[in-house]
């Protein structure tokens, strides 16, 4: 924020903004993003395609607001988090991560402690590129390593392997940015659990401030999801699963990283700011391809293609695949779900409230079920679920939405 900003009351419309970089150097088999394969010829076109798109998008905030005086923004003044995501937004340079940087903080002021959230690959992370981040202003990153296990990162399809994850840990741990965060899967195939604890105990002792821990899902139009061995592979091993989650979870605790969210465990303070924005709540822009926002109750999601995105900017249509205005019953569902995904759970007195909604036996017959297997326990008026309750979190929350609320 600068002082012209300060004296003319000139607000950001979203907290959080969110920009897409679709390229990856190779098509993981389980991916299920908006990606394409690198074609460095591409980037100058794409990164135009967004900077139109954000310029524009400001502009129509703008109008959008002065033509509804009683436009209920989020209350947020400044821009608190840009996330770049992907994808592998690593595949840029870093004048090129510069120029939507500058665009993003000409368009919508910044609070002075804007978190900048960048996520990598590990084959890009060198010294100069990590002091290149940090010099345009880039504070926080996030490195997607999955496992240090050359051979389960085979079986992932990924194409660095462990001693280069190693290297990209240390070069991140000597680096000005201090805020980072290492993602872990499990559920890959053959991993063992003793694999996976393994990599746990190694990315512990790097001490991220960060820790996201994904379990390997098969989406049924990637390669994993047609691949009928690794399918059956992911039914027969659910219980394994079960067990790799709940011994990380505890580990992780125990290493002082709080759990904040299903898969999010951080340092106190160290919580990802756009994380904690958008399951609060709160509205968001998104730009690039694929890249979803969300305001007034409604939610959008851009094309996917590259080639249809940018003809509609080119036409100076918006490049949007969907929108659709949230119902009373999918805000309920979804807030329900954000909070049953955070260890705080649900204020049940509140959220009923909210919505004009009231659980009926089947409901309470539910949560009794679930606090008596282990699954979740009553905090005065919340209802949190514990971590064996956490993996099943999205599951109950489509059983504890009232009957006539489910579509
Ligand atoms: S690197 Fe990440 S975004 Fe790219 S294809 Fe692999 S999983 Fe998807």
């Amino acid at each position: 924020m600068n002082l012209e900003q300060k004296n003319q009351k000139i607000y950001s419309p979203v907290p959080a903004v969110y920009l897409h970089i679709p390229f990856c150097r190779h098509i993981c088999p389980f991916c299920s993003f908006a990606v394409r394969r690198d074609r460095v010829e591409l980037h100058e076109k794409y990164i135009l395609g967004m900077l139109d798109e954000i310029a524009r998008r400001a502009a129509w905030m703008k109008e959008k607001k002065q033509i509804n005086r009683d436009l209920k923004l989020s209350g947020h003044k400044f821009l608190e988090s840009i996330y770049f995501g992907g994808g592998t937004p690593s595949s840029l340079t870093i004048p090129e991560v510069e120029l939507l940087l500058s665009q993003v903080r000409n368009c919508f002021p910044c609070s002075d402690q804007v978190e900048i959230s960048f996520e990598m690959n590990p084959e890009d992370v060198n010294p100069e590129y990590l002091s290149g981040l940090a010099e345009i202003g880039v504070n926080r990153l996030s490195l997607g390593g999955q496992s240090f296990q050359t051979l389960t990162l085979k079986k992932l399809g990924r194409i660095h392997s462990g001693l280069e994850l190693r290297k990209a840990v240390k070069a991140i741990a000597n680096s000005a940015i201090e805020n980072w965060n290492l993602d872990l899967m499990f559920g890959i195939p053959e991993q063992s659990i003793a694999m996976f604890k393994n990599d746990v105990e190694e990315a512990l002792s790097y001490n991220p401030s960060h820790i996201s821990l994904y379990g390997l899902e098969i989406h049924e139009k990637t390669p994993f999801g047609k691949n009928k061995q690794i399918r059956k592979w992911d039914t027969e091993h659910q219980q394994q699963f079960e067990e790799m989650y709940l011994w990380a979870n505890a580990r992780l605790i125990q290493a002082r990283l709080f759990q904040y969210e299903v898969s999010n465990f951080s340092l106190k303070t160290k919580e990802g700011r756009n994380n904690l924005l958008v399951w609060s709540g709160n509205e968001y822009l998104g730009f690039g391809v694929g890249a979803h926002s969300y305001l007034s109750q409604t939610r959008w999601g851009n094309k996917r293609s590259l080639n249809t995105y940018l003809k509609d900017l080119e036409h100076n249509s918006w490049p949007v695949d969907f929108e659709e205005q949230l119902q009373v019953n999918e805000q309920a569902a979804e807030s329900l779900m954000l909070a049953l995904r955070q260890p705080k759970g649900v204020n049940i007195e509140q959220w009923q409230k909210r919505f004009g909604l009231q659980w009926k036996k089947q409901q309470l017959d539910l949560v009794e079920e679930l606090c008596t297997a282990g699954r979740a326990f009553r905090k005065g008026q919340h209802l949190c679920l514990t971590a064996k309750g956490m993996l099943l979190a999205d599951r109950i929350t489509v059983e504890l939405m009232p009957e006539s609320h489910i579509k």
